[in-house]
């Protein structure tokens, strides 16, 4: 049994998503406490009990407690099974969420798994699609497994309906770990805005704000492709693409939030990575690659390494959680410029 108390760590949605793709993978039933015991509003909000559903569909899992607000959960995985699923997010919830967690059980299961997922693709605390397609899904295959996305439809909070498609392959051998140490030279860098119903005003001023700061060319700020009645919405991203990897910074519109503020939220996600230029990826990739990298350690029985922008609570909660249940060692290394996560096989 893994036992696992919600409230640990960074405590909110996080350990639970990755409680549920560890006890697919070692095929252990697993039993969470104290769910999201620190937020305001604790236990199991919708998005959450998606990933639960999602997680008991991919394994046919005996779950006990599956309910909105529940604050303890039983689940008992059955076999990973490949297949073609639909899985619908009421409301605006996140359906990149729900990838992250069946994600790793399908990365290893017996075949191919299409996905079909319906809800917000462009969330606050949460994976854009964008990044997960430019950002992450390049790391997955550098392990030698396949993660294809299409978006379908753009979903914003709070009316949702975004659809996503995913193709997950799991590798023809096993898994190859691999290091990311840095990121290389810069080869390319892009602002895009999303305003689907929105004035487009409200998009130009956003990319002109962030070029004014920024000194990007015309060409590198950009309307993004959403169609209008895919809103009303906002998300202004930075993507920059370096040699050894992408990173995706979003800052999110809200009503009465000014274009200005928008522009310069986006600006200081990104100049904080840029501040930090001997890490290799930044806050929100550190956390999710540490989970990909582990499966990868513990399947070839070979070590990998990362450098990354910020040792997060996130990632601090991952590489405790993640030993526990993996044969695997992870351990963040403070002593240089910047955090370093090794994870090795254990023992
Ligand atoms: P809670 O509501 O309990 O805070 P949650 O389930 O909404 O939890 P977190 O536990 O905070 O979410 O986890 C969010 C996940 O989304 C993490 O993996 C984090 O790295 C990722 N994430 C958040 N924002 C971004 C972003 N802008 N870009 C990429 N990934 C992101």
């Amino acid at each position: 049994m893994i036992e696992l108390d919600g409230s640990e760590g960074e405590g909110g949605g996080q350990i639970l998503r990755t409680g549920l793709a560890l006890a697919m993978l070692a095929q252990r039933p697993l039993a969470i406490e104290r769910i999201r015991a620190g937020r305001p509003k604790p236990g199991l909000m919708r998005q959450h009990l998606a990933c639960v559903q999602a997680a008991a569909a991919v394994c046919g899992a005996r779950v006990q407690g599956a309910e909105l607000g529940a604050q303890a959960l039983r689940f008992e995985p059955g076999p990973v099974r490949a297949g073609a699923y639909r899985f619908a997010i009421a409301g605006a919830g996140s359906c990149l969420l729900v990838l992250q967690t069946v994600l790793p059980a399908l990365l290893l299961a017996d075949g191919p798994s299409t996905l079909h997922l319906s809800g917000g693709t462009h969330n606050p605390w949460a994976p854009p699609f964008h990044f997960v397609e430019r950002a992450f899904a390049p790391l997955v295959r550098r392990t030698g497994a396949g993660l294809e996305l299409t978006l379908r439809r753009h979903g914003f909070h709070p009316a949702g309906g975004g659809e996503v498609l995913a193709t997950v392959t799991p590798a023809a051998g096993t898994l190859q770990p691999f290091d990311l140490m840095a990121r290389g030279e810069l080869r390319e860098a892009w602002a895009d805005c999303l305003a689907p119903g929105l004035p487009r005003r409200i998009a130009a001023r956003e990319l002109a704000v962030f070029g004014e700061a920024t000194r990007w060319a015309p060409e590198q700020l950009r309307h993004g492709d959403a169609r209008q009645d895919e809103g009303p919405g906002n998300a202004l991203m930075a993507t920059l693409v370096h040699e050894h990897a992408t990173e995706v910074f979003m800052a999110l519109g809200e009503k009465s939030l000014p274009s200005e503020q928008v522009a310069r939220r986006l600006l200081g996600e990104m100049r904080a990575f840029q501040a930090r230029p001997a890490a290799a990826v930044g806050p929100h990739l550190a956390d999710q690659l540490a989970l990909l990298l582990a499966l990868a350690v513990w399947r070839s029985g070979r070590p990998a390494r990362f450098s990354c922008s910020q040792a997060t609570p996130h990632l601090r909660t991952q590489c405790v959680v993640i030993p526990r249940v993996l044969p695997v060692t992870a351990a963040i290394d403070e002593a240089g410029a910047v955090p370093v996560v090794r994870l090795a096989p254990a023992g």
